[in-house]
């Protein structure tokens, strides 16, 4: 049965001994783990409420998150062609200009997540991973904003 990992909060499938096959913890022992929290994926450009993601108090304080991904630095074939000739620059620029001008989607997530003054002054926002496949984060949240989020009218 797929759960969440009160440790690592991924949906995991627990293994022998109810041990979470991510983190290693066991699932059944909550010791030091926080009910409160889950782990949600959020949108890139996703709009959410003003509500703080670690303590669930309305708060209107946004704070704007950016990650990129290191575009990935690679030869083109016809580069390796022409080898690093003149010839083989104008052809790679040539060839690499629809990428430039038209940046591939999903190498990126960025939006505006809600955290009031007080959990701003315990730390940063920050995801516990980044999936730039498909333009989204997954947080750690509070389940009050998870509900409000769920619960907001579209
Ligand atoms: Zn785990
Ligand atoms: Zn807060």
């Amino acid at each position: 049965m797929i759960q969440e990992c009160p440790h690592c909060h991924r949906k995991i499938i627990p293994r022998e001994k109810n041990l979470c096959p991510s983190c290693g913890g066991n699932v059944l022992d909550k010791t030091g783990t926080d009910p409160d929290m889950t782990l949600l994926v959020l949108r890139d450009g996703q709009s959410l409420p003003g509500i703080c993601i670690h303590c669930g108090r309305p708060t209107d304080r946004f704070v704007w998150v950016e990650f990129q991904r290191k575009p990935e630095k690679r030869k083109t074939a016809l580069e390796s062609i022409l080898g690093f000739g003149i010839l083989g620059h104008i052809f790679g620029l040539f060839f690499s200009l629809p990428s430039l001008l038209f940046p591939p989607k999903g190498l990126s997530y960025m939006g505006k997540i809600p955290q009031c003054r007080l959990c701003a002054s315990m730390g940063k926002v920050r995801p516990e991973y980044v999936d730039f496949e498909h333009s989204q984060a997954g947080f750690l949240v509070h389940k009050d904003f998870k509900a409000a989020l769920e619960n907001r009218p579209r």
